[in-house]
């Protein structure tokens, strides 16, 4: 067997699938890839001769790393309202006055399309420099049919990272909508979805106080589903819905934030399918409860962490960091936190290639070197919050960084 490129010598890999315990730690490991397949993981020793060979002595190994939520397709900025909300003028004050999410979709709608195309490469190049070689990206700043069918189209492109792309139409009522949530619902399931879905992988609905209700998710993540796109939802952040166990019911992939997750929530999400996904940079921000973590895990729910990198409630893009805050705030161990950004953040997008390697699995790999006088372990990676640019980044199979 020969291989196109070997990654060899690398002093701690885990590789989220075999090895030892639950995120399968390998030393002295290596990675080979044939075109954009993984055709081995092991030990150094038994690794095949390749075209091209890096040396990974001193550092740790992960699968490319996986962003399960972000928002970051928008233009404008939010530094103002950041000031405003920091000296004590409420959210909801600033939204009556046309800021806050609906300041982004304004920005947004007007901006050229080589602005929001620059402006995301820029965000993903990024992301790619720490190790995430998967983002998924919601629009929901456009919230008209033409204006999100062109959202969806900038995210169609090719981009230093694979994209996933979620339909995010039911992210707010737009302006011009307002007084008229229902008939925004009636046009988003009519004519926004069939318009749109076939440029969609993922529908998501933001089901809360003041945006979506229950029966309106139910009635868009069905008609979404029912056109073959992956239901997701942002589900029990700023006031208790029921709707994460309208996702677990409706065989979501995700059900996202959960702050105020009660107990038959936890229970539904529990006994399904649907992952978990923690955002602790929008509980930050937001001064939120944490979600019940530790008692979602022992109900035998898998839980994903992501950034949710938007301008107004979570201005993150580190995903190591949101690693290490869901350990400190939220409870999680070092494994799951490393689980939450990897292989259970495939999951939350319905895409279990994601996040592991192994034959069949995606050929995205991250290498990382620890910071100065630390061991290559994958703790100090999550220990240690920010600052952590991966040394090389393999995407399907190919060197990018
Ligand atoms: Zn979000």
């Amino acid at each position: 067997m020969k291989a196109d490129l070997v990654v060899r010598d690398i002093t701690e890999l885990h590789t989220m699938d075999a090895g030892e315990g639950p995120t399968g730690r390998l030393t002295d490991a290596a990675v080979a890839f044939s075109g954009s397949e993984v055709v081995y993981v092991g030990p150094t020793a038994g690794a095949p001769s390749a075209a091209r060979t890096l040396d990974g002595t001193g550092c740790i190994g992960l699968p490319g790393l996986v962003d399960c939520h972000t928002h970051a397709l928008f233009a404008g900025s939010r530094a103002d309202e950041f000031e405003r909300r920091l000296a004590g003028v409420p959210y909801s004050e600033i939204l009556e006055a046309g800021g806050g999410i609906l300041s982004t979709v304004a920005a947004t709608r007007a901006a050229d399309d080589d602005t929001l195309h620059s402006s995301l490469h820029a965000r993903l190049t990024g992301f790619l420099a720490n190790g995430v070689t998967t983002v998924e990206v919601k629009t929901g700043y456009a919230l008209s049919t033409e204006h999100e069918r062109r959202c969806l189209d900038i995210l169609g492109g090719d981009w230093p990272t694979r994209v996933v792309r979620t339909f995010l139409g039911a992210h707010t009522v737009p302006a011009e909508w307002r007084p008229d949530r229902a008939g925004y619902v009636a046009h988003l399931v009519e004519e926004m979805l069939p318009a749109v879905a076939e440029h969609a992988d993922c529908i998501d609905v933001y089901c809360d106080r003041g945006a979506f209700t229950l029966a309106d998710a139910r009635r868009i993540l069905e008609a979404g589903i029912a056109l073959g796109l992956t239901g997701r939802i942002h589900a029990e952040q700023v006031e208790h819905t029921g709707s994460a166990a309208l996702a677990a019911q409706l065989g979501c992939a995700s059900a996202d934030h959960l702050e105020r997750l009660d107990a038959a929530g936890i229970a539904a999400l529990g006994k399904s399918d649907t992952v978990g996904v923690l955002l602790p940079g929008a509980r930050l921000y937001l001064k939120d409860p944490a979600p019940p973590a530790r008692a979602l895990i022992e109900a035998g729910a898998r839980l994903a962490v992501a950034t949710d990198f938007n301008p107004g409630s979570s201005p993150v893009r580190d995903l190591l960091s949101c690693a290490t805050l869901a350990c400190i705030e939220m409870g999680l161990t070092v494994d799951e936190a490393l689980l939450g950004i990897t292989r259970h953040a495939g999951l939350a997008l319905a895409r279990p290639r994601l996040g592991w390697l192994g034959s069949g699995s995606v050929a995205d790999l991250a290498l990382f070197r620890p910071p100065p006088g630390e061991p290559a372990s994958a703790a100090v990676l999550v220990q240690y919050m920010g600052g952590h640019r991966a040394e090389a980044v393999v995407r399907d199979g190919a060197l990018v960084v």
